[in-house]
């Protein structure tokens, strides 16, 4: 089996392109050149025919003029020393008794009369007709003249059937026909080699970079787009795997800092090396940096979950937007005391189709950063707003601050994973960095979006917009 073209399951033998080119090409060039040489043959017989019809008619002319032209007593004299050739001559007189016939010289033969060549004669002073010879028992060729006193002489010669013919022509229709196929065997090669290059020399990584058959170009530029369109697969497949490489080391990261923390408290405590006055020090230090670890790892999983859009199946109900945003921020309000921010929400009564959880959840994320990265004694405000146009309508959460600010270069970046400005203070204040890829995440999912105004040092405006409840 070749290796190139496995059989299929039904063990259907697979077809060979070029022997079946080469084949069609043999059989009907070879049958082109019989059917020629056949036609050549035929036509050459009935040419030839015909010039010795011709010849034979001209010299039963010759001879009857000859004839006429002696004495009636001399004509066997002078057929006899004129005439002798490989034709017969025969001389009938007006009754048709034959008086003489080179071929049957001492036999006695029939009346001549009725002979279709003589009764022609007989009518128009010449009979031209091919019949089979009763007396010799072959097809011949009978050329009858009236001659001027009312006999006749006629002229006859062997016939050759078509058959016989061919036969003899077999020898050198052979020769021919044996060196015509070599030739033919040889050139169907070539052409068979000549059509099957440009399938040869194709190259499957680039099709259309070759000879292309114009036919196969529609099937080729559908290869190529498939090509393509892999080619373009296994670069985001193995941008998705650096990706999935550089999250999976930053989550390790992330996550060994708190570890640490947690495993040395402890082990001083364990280890009864912790002054029982600095116990409860090292108490809330482990409350803590668990609490950072448990939040990490309810964004790692979130974000995985949006990744692997496991939220598509969860149900979507209508969230009244402006609640939502009042929730949030009731829940926040301990954490904007302590960072002794006032944090206002407002706006009007409007809502999305969408995942409750995640919606609250990429709210939350967006206020909880405007009161951490405000200065004390900030302001943040939350407003519920309309947009888009009337088939398209949207609702607005803008979550305005008046914050430390995102430099220019930092403004997209801030919504990658783990990426945190310089001066943000993230880790300090309790930040997991996947807060804002998050937001972003849950925007695209809700089929919306998020942006960012800010300037550096006056604040940061964070617009996440959704497609409204109709
Ligand atoms: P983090 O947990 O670090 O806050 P986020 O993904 O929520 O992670 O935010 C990414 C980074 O974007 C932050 O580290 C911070 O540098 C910047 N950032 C986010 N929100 C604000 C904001 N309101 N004002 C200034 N910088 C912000």
């Amino acid at each position: 089996m070749n290796e190139n073209f496995p059989m299929s399951r039904g063990h259907i033998r697979p077809r060979s392109l070029s022997r079946s080119i080469f084949t069609a090409v043999l059989a009907f060039t070879l049958l082109a050149v019989l059917a020629t040489a056949v036609a050549l043959v035929t036509v050459a017989y009935f040419s030839e025919e015909k010039r010795s019809e011709d010849l034979l008619v001209e010299r039963a002319r010759s001879c009857a003029e000859t004839l006429d032209s002696r004495a009636p007593d001399s004509r066997i004299e002078v057929l006899e020393g004129q005439f002798s050739g490989p034709e017969r001559f025969t001389l009938v007189d007006s009754t048709g008794q034959v008086i003489f016939d080179t071929a049957v010289r001492d036999g006695e033969l029939d009346n001549h009369h009725e002979r279709p060549e003589m009764i022609a004669a007989g009518h128009s002073g010449e009979g031209v007709l091919v019949r089979h010879s009763d007396t010799l028992n072959k097809d011949i060729l009978y050329v009858a003249e009236r001659l001027s006193d009312g006999c006749f002489v006629r002229v006859s010669e062997e016939r050759l059937s078509l058959l016989a013919f061919l036969g003899s022509m077999a020898l050198p229709m052979g020769v021919v026909l044996v060196c015509a196929v070599l030739l033919v065997i040889v050139l169907s090669r070539l052409l068979t080699s000549r059509i099957m290059r440009p399938l040869n020399d194709l190259d499957v990584n680039a099709p259309l970079s070759g000879e292309v058959y114009e036919e196969m170009r529609p099937l080729l530029v559908r290869v190529n787009e498939q090509q393509e369109q892999l080619r373009q697969q296994n670069e985001e497949l193995k941008r998705a795997e650096g990706l999935r490489r550089e999250f999976s080391a930053n989550v390790s990261h992330e996550m060994k800092t708190p570890l640490q923390v947690i495993s040395g408290s402890a082990e001083m405590i364990a280890g009864g090396l912790v002054d029982p006055d600095d116990m409860q020090d090292f108490g809330n230090r482990i409350y803590l940096e668990s609490q950072r670890l448990r939040a990490l790892i309810n964004d790692v999983l979130t974000l995985s979950r949006l990744d692997e859009s496991s939220f598509d199946g969860a149900e979507r109900v209508s969230v009244n937007m402006l609640e939502l945003v009042r929730r949030c921020c009731e829940r926040l309000a301990p954490l904007a005391q302590a960072h002794d921010v006032g944090v206002t929400c407002d706006g009007i009564c409007l809502h999305a189709m969408g995942n409750e959880p995640l919606l609250e959840q990429a709210v939350s994320n967006l206020v909880e950063n405007a009161i951490r990265y405000s200065e004390d004694g900030g302001a943040v405000d939350v407003h519920v707003e309309a947009s888009g146009v009337a088939d398209d309508p949207q609702v607005v959460v803008r979550v305005h601050d008046e914050g430390i600010g995102i430099p220019d270069d930092d403004r997209e970046k801030v919504f990658e994973r783990f990426y945190r400005t310089e001066k943000s203070r993230s880790k300090e204040t309790g930040g997991t960095g996947l807060g804002l890829a998050i937001v972003k995440h849950a925007a695209l999912y809700h089929g919306g979006d998020v942006a960012v105004e800010s300037v550096l040092g006056k604040g940061s405006t964070f617009v996440l917009r959704l497609p409204a409840q109709a």
